[in-house]
């Protein structure tokens, strides 16, 4: 699989993340079918509006860029989206576009112009097993791409493959001259760089079908390769009705949503509905969703009575959920129909099947990557587990002060407070003994 990544300019959004969670449920469910999959999602981490930003800061582009690409990373790692196989840059791939570029211009469906190198669409249309606006159904006469002024650009629907260096912008040497990435080229150099000319699926936001994936099919057809055998684009999240935009997103930033639920309960949200449908974002359908997913999370707990549920198997209903198009919304209404059946269970006191209902809930969820079971651990490894080996660590050091306070040593009780209180340690002595906390 090859998904189009970020383009990390600004913080990310619930728009970036549901994209994510998306292409990591259609991922699970292939892993645990018994898949081996090749998962590729690349960053761009050139393009204008890095170069703008970082211009408009006062801070280098790469420094912008890598900046926004480690938050993006840690949104995905607070959701639960397993990390890709592989996740290349565009600026590491310059040789391959450079390659890519000089296929395409022998082949007649490129050419350089002004120092850039463009597509030559007209060419591409009236080639033989030419597919362009397949894709998006757009038609080619009503299309205008990119800078229309050039001297040498052959016609407005023609694409930058490649742009020629501006003053001021970074850029690379070419047989056609200096310049940098144009966004269509990157994605089929990397795609076709790790999986082969031909592969199985490329994903990404549906407002890339036109131009950017259109433009990556026809390159890559036009040079002579299969490309992908199957395409998937998730649908947008709304507000009110209007398409995420830089002034939503920063009210729907991934660290404002985690103040009002905790992350599985943002990624359960996301991934709830059918990742071809529209989301529409609000607090109430987000409140509503974590609640259902405390339901979830609520049976297991109480199914488990305090030794941890196996993971079980899932439902043949589910199973069918799944293997139609990813049906996450049917596939939900199965895990609540077993957890229904689990509370009933309870409820007559027959505990022993409220376990097997609660392993194939555990089986279930892990395929949406919201099993209970798996988020507890992941939470108590990151906490729990670290304060219990400090709680350790620092009982020995109580333990030696109290031993200099019994034998009036006081220099030795003050140095082990003062040693604790520098590492951020704060002690209180109580009739029980002393207590400790981390200072806030
Ligand atoms: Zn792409």
């Amino acid at each position: 699989m090859y998904v189009c990544g970020a383009t990390p300019q600004s913080s990310p959004h619930i728009g970036h993340l549901r994209s994510g969670v998306a292409f990591d449920i259609v991922r699970r469910w292939f892993l645990a079918t018994g898949y081996d999959v090749a998962f590729v999602r690349n960053v761009t981490d050139i393009d204008d509006k890095i170069l703008t930003k970082a211009a408009e800061n006062g801070r280098p582009w790469w420094e912008w860029v890598s900046t926004y690409e480690r938050e993006f990373t840690r949104a995905y790692n607070a959701l639960g989206v397993l990390p890709p196989s592989v996740e290349p840059r565009a600026t590491g791939f310059v040789t391959q576009m450079v390659d890519y570029m000089q296929r395409l211009i022998d082949a007649g469906f490129a050419y350089a112009a002004s120092g850039s190198v463009y597509f030559d669409v007209a060419a591409w249309v009236a080639a033989e097993g030419s597919d362009y606006g397949s894709l998006s159904g757009n038609r080619v006469e009503e299309m205008e791409q990119g800078e229309t002024d050039v001297a040498g650009k052959r016609g407005a629907h023609d694409f930058a493959l490649w742009k020629a260096a501006k003053p001021g912008e970074p850029s690379w040497p070419t047989p056609w001259g200096d310049g940098r990435p144009g966004w269509h080229l990157e994605c089929s150099a990397m795609s076709t760089w790790y999986l082969g000319g031909s592969f199985d699926i490329h994903g990404g936001g549906l407002d890339l079908q036109f131009p950017h994936h259109e433009n990556e099919q026809a390159q890559s057809h036009a040079a002579g390769d299969g490309f992908a055998q199957y395409w998937m684009h998730n649908h947008w999240v709304t507000m009110a009705g209007e398409k995420m935009s830089k002034s939503l997103g920063n009210v729907l930033s991934i660290d404002n949503m985690l103040e009002s639920v905790r992350p599985v309960e943002l990624r359960y949200y996301l991934g709830s509905a059918h990742y071809r449908s529209v989301l529409e974002y609000s607090p109430a359908a987000l409140q509503e969703a974590a609640a259902g997913y405390r339901r979830i999370e609520d049976f297991v707990a109480r199914a488990s009575g305090g030794e941890p549920v196996a993971v079980g198997e899932w439902t043949p209903a589910f199973a069918d959920a799944m293997n139609e198009d990813f049906g996450v919304p049917k596939a939900l209404a199965e895990i609540h129909n077993t957890v229904r059946a689990g509370n009933k269970a309870l409820a007559d006191g027959d505990a022993a099947l409220a376990r097997d209902l609660a392993g194939a809930v555990r089986a279930m969820t892990a395929v949406l990557g919201i099993d209970p079971g798996e988020w507890a651990s992941a939470s108590a490894g990151a906490s729990g587990a670290a304060e219990a080996a400090l709680d350790v660590l620092v009982q020995a050091e109580l333990e030696r002060r109290a031993q200099a306070r019994a034998d009036k040593d006081w220099a030795t009780a003050d140095e082990v407070r003062d040693r604790l209180a520098a590492a951020g340690i704060d002690v209180t002595d109580t009739a029980d003994g002393a207590t400790w906390e981390l200072k806030g």
